[in-house]
C-alpha cells in the first residue's frame, strides 16, 4: 500500500465519521415513526414536489418515505394528519404500512399548490432573498416585501436569466451570504426581534378581536400617510405627532371604549359578581387603522393603498386581550393559547455503537447526501462484513494487515469504478 493510497483511505475514513457526526448533530430526534397514528397534530410538514398530489407528509416520511423525492418544507401546519400512509399518496409509506383512508380533518391552503404570500409565488430555498413571515392564524407565509417592510429585493423582480447574472456579478462574500434569508438587504421596517407573531390582513380583517386593536399598542401596522411618503410604523404612540393629527382632522375618539359600541347597555347584567368582569379593557380604536379596515379590500392597489391591515403582535400579547364578557367569547384560540407544535421524541442514541448510530443517522438524511452517503457507507460495509465472515467462521483473528489488505481491495474498486 503505498503513501497516497494510505492518506486517501484515511481521508474516505475520516469523511465517514464526519458525515455521521454531522447526520447526528443536525438530527437529534427519531424519525422511525410516522406521525399519523398520533391523530391531527400542529407539526412540521413537507411538500413532496416528486409525488404528484399536493398533501402534507411528516417529517418522518419526509426523511424515510420520500428521500429520494424533491421536498420543500412547508414548517408548521395546525390539526394536521400525515397523508404518507393514505390512499391520497400513490407512492407507499414505509414507516406506517398499513394503507389508511384519505384524511378528511385536514386543510389545504394555497402552500400545498407550492404557493406562498398574498403574492402567490413559488419558493426556492436557493434564490429566495428575503426572509418570509408566517401568519398565526392562516399559517401561510408572506414575504417582507409584500408586507411592505422593505423594497422588493431586485432579483425577485428580473428574470431568470437576468437573476443568474445578478448572482454572477456579485462578490464571493455576498454570493456566501445569499443563502441566508435576508442578508446582503438592508433590515426591514420591523424586524424578527421586534415583535413576537404576525396576522396577515385577510385574517386580520375576520377577526373582531384584530380589528378593534389594530395599529394600537404592541399591534403594530405598516402604514404610509399618502401614496407618496415612506412606509412607517403604526404603534398607537399618543406621542406620535402623525397620529395625533388624525385624531383631530378625522373621525373623533369613542370616548368609553367598547365593542361592540351600542351593545354594552343593552346586554343583561347576570350578577353582581359578573360584573367586575364587564368593564372593557380594550384599547381606544386607532383611527388610521379604522379607516383601512373600512376601505373592505383587504388585498389593496400596491400603488395606492395607505397599507395592508397586516399586524403585528409584541411579545406578551397573549397576557393583554380583554377578557370582558364582549371581548371573551371573540378571542380565538390562536390568540390567546401558545399552540404546542409536535416534535419527534429525542434520540436516545446513548449506548449505540458509532456504527449503528452512522446508520440510523444516515438513514435519516436527507436528500442527495443521505444517498451518497448510505451508498458509500452500506458498501463499506457489507463489503467489510463479507470480508470478515471467513475469518469468524474460521475463528481466525483478524490482524492489522487483513483490515489493510480489505480497504486496498475497496480502492481499488472504488478508482476503477
Ligand atoms: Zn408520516
Ligand atoms: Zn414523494
Ligand atoms: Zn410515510
Ligand atoms: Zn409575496
Ligand atoms: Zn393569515
Ligand atoms: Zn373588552
Amino acid at each position: 500500500m503505498s503513501q497516497n493510497q494510505e492518506e486517501t483511505l484515511s481521508g474516505y475514513l475520516e469523511s465517514q465519521a464526519n458525515l455521521v457526526q454531522e447526520a447526528s448533530e443536525a438530527l437529534p430526534h427519531q424519525f422511525s415513526q410516522c406521525t399519523y397514528p398520533l391523530g391531527p397534530l400542529r407539526q412540521a410538514l413537507y411538500l413532496c414536489l416528486t409525488c404528484p398530489e399536493a398533501r402534507g407528509i411528516c417529517s418522518a416520511c419526509s426523511i424515510s418515505c420520500h428521500t429520494d423525492h424533491e421536498q420543500i418544507e412547508l414548517f408548521p401546519k395546525r390539526s394536521f394528519c400525515c397523508d404518507c400512509p393514505t390512499q391520497a399518496i400513490a407512492h407507499p409509506c414505509s414507516l406506517h404500512t398499513t394503507l389508511e383512508v384519505v384524511n378528511v380533518s385536514n386543510t389545504y391552503g394555497q402552500n400545498f399548490n407550492g404557493l406562498f404570500c398574498r403574492c402567490h409565488r413559488t419558493y426556492d430555498a436557493n434564490k429566495e432573498r428575503e426572509a418570509m413571515i408566517q401568519c398565526l392564524a392562516c399559517e401561510d407565509w408572506f414575504h417582507e416585501s409584500c408586507c411592505n417592510l422593505r423594497e422588493r429585493p431586485p432579483s425577485r423582480e428580473s428574470s431568470p436569466e437576468h437573476k443568474d447574472q445578478d448572482e454572477a456579478s456579485k462578490g464571493p462574500e455576498d454570493d456566501a451570504q445569499s443563502t441566508t434569508s435576508s442578508s446582503g438587504l438592508p433590515p426591514p421596517l420591523i424586524g424578527p426581534s421586534d415583535y413576537d407573531s404576525f396576522v396577515c390582513t385577510e385574517c386580520v380583517s375576520k377577526s373582531p378581536i384584530l380589528r378593534r386593536w389594530a395599529g394600537t399598542p404592541g399591534c403594530l401596522m405598516v402604514i404610509r400617510d399618502s401614496p407618496s411618503s415612506p412606509w412607517r410604523v403604526l404603534c398607537g404612540d399618543p406621542e406620535d405627532k402623525n397620529e395625533t393629527l388624525e385624531v383631530v382632522a378625522g373621525t373623533k375618539r369613542p370616548s368609553s371604549p367598547s365593542l361592540p359600541e351600542e351593545t354594552d347597555l343593552e346586554r343583561p347584567r347576570l350578577s353582581p359578581s359578573a360584573s367586575a368582569s364587564i368593564q372593557c379593557l380594550a384599547p381606544p380604536p386607532n383611527p388610521i387603522a379604522q379607516r383601512i379596515l373600512s376601505d373592505g379590500n383587504p388585498v389593496m392597489d400596491p400603488d395606492t393603498s395607505l397599507g395592508f391591515c397586516d399586524i403585528f403582535l409584541t411579545e406578551g400579547f397573549r397576557n393583554r386581550w380583554c377578557h370582558c364578557d364582549t371581548c371573551g367569547p371573540l378571542l380565538a384560540q390562536y390568540l390567546s393559547v401558545e399552540e404546542e407544535t409536535y416534535e419527534p421524541p429525542e434520540d436516545p442514541d446513548s449506548g449505540l455503537s458509532l456504527e449503528e448510530l452512522g446508520m440510523r443517522a444516515l438513514s435519516r438524511l436527507p436528500r442527495e447526501r443521505a444517498i451518497d452517503g448510505i451508498h458509500a457507507f452500506n458498501s463499506m460495509r457489507d463489503d467489510l462484513k463479507n470480508y470478515l465472515r471467513p475469518f469468524a467462521e474460521q475463528g481466525k483473528v483478524v490482524n492489522e494487515a487483513d483490515v489493510k489488505s480489505f480497504f486496498e481491495s475497496l480502492m481499488e474498486r472504488k478508482t476503477s469504478a
